[in-house]
């Protein structure tokens, strides 16, 4: 979906003593089916950006259009089914793997599941689960490890079929080695869809139609992975200390890339 950004403001406590601008100013165009990619340091509003997409939050001034309408005209369940979340908490209930796969959702066939199952690649371990999709989750899920949940939430995505798609650090509890993993099911994920991916380690974001790097609230440049090393700004900036972290991330780059970051 096209979803145009404009202006937005976003203050927290406004008028006290800890009031924050996290939002100064955010314009933004997105087009249909692009790969939004926004990073940016701790703290520099990624997150209060996309809580803003499905109301979550609401902003002091500005507005989002989904499709040329503000999404202040949508009712509220409408705007939201169009908006798919992966995070980094994956909840998990206390019920069966089917009912944490389709809660929410009506009339979800057991193909449908099948399909979604074998997208996020859980299609072996549901085989392996004493009572296959029925077995009981447990509270916590502690019947999964932190892969397997965040696959479940690809699932849960999937299901949902959602125009859009929101990933909040989605990966980030993950190491380099099980990200890798699921990297297939985010990108078949993505297809046909409209996301915004808050990056944690800039590896998943190679493909992305435009990084969108923040800093105090405000945009300081947008373009794709190219264009921003070759600017030499704020994401080369966060690429040189994203590959001093984690060295390894970066070994899939081209080799000017890859010795540009390090420079
Ligand atoms: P990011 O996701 O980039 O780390 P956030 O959007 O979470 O950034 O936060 C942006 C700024 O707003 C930070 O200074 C943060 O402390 C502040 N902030 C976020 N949520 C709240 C809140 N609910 N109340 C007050 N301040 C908040
Ligand atoms: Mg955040």
């Amino acid at each position: 979906m096209l979803i145009e950004i404009k202006d937005l403001y976003k203050i927290y406590n406004e008028g006290k003593e800890s009031e924050v601008r996290a939002l100064d100013g955010v314009t933004l165009h997105i087009d249909r089916g692009e790969f939004v990619a926004i990073v940016g340091q701790s703290g520099s509003g990624k997150t209060t950006l996309i809580n803003l997409l499905p109301r979550f939050l609401e902003p002091e001034s500005g507005r989002v259009m989904i499709d040329g309408r503000d999404i202040r005209d949508f009712r509220l369940g409408s705007l939201r089914s169009r908006i798919a979340f992966v995070t980094q908490d994956v909840v998990i209930f206390d019920d069966t793997l089917r009912n944490n796969l389709t809660y929410g959702l009506e009339n979800v066939t057991d193909e449908q599941i099948r399909e979604a199952l074998e997208a996020a690649s859980l299609t072996e371990m549901v085989a392996e689960l004493p009572d296959g999709l029925d077995t009981r989750t447990g509270d916590g899920g502690s019947l999964f490890s932190g892969g397997q949940k965040q696959r479940i939430s690809i699932a849960r995505a999937f299901l949902r079929n959602a125009p859009i798609l929101i990933m909040d650090e989605a990966t980030s509890a993950l190491d380099s080695e099980s990200e890798e993993k699921i990297k297939d099911a985010l990108i078949e994920l993505m297809k046909g869809r409209t996301t915004f991916m808050v990056a944690h380690r800039f590896s998943t974001i190679e493909h992305a139609t435009q990084i969108v790097a923040m800093a105090d609230g405000v945009v300081q440049e947008t373009g794709t992975r190219e264009e921003l090393l070759v600017k030499n700004g704020l994401f080369a900036e966060l690429s040189r200390l994203q590959a001093l972290e984690h060295p390894g991330d970066f070994s899939d780059a081209p080799a000017e890339t890859a010795t540009e970051v390090q420079a």
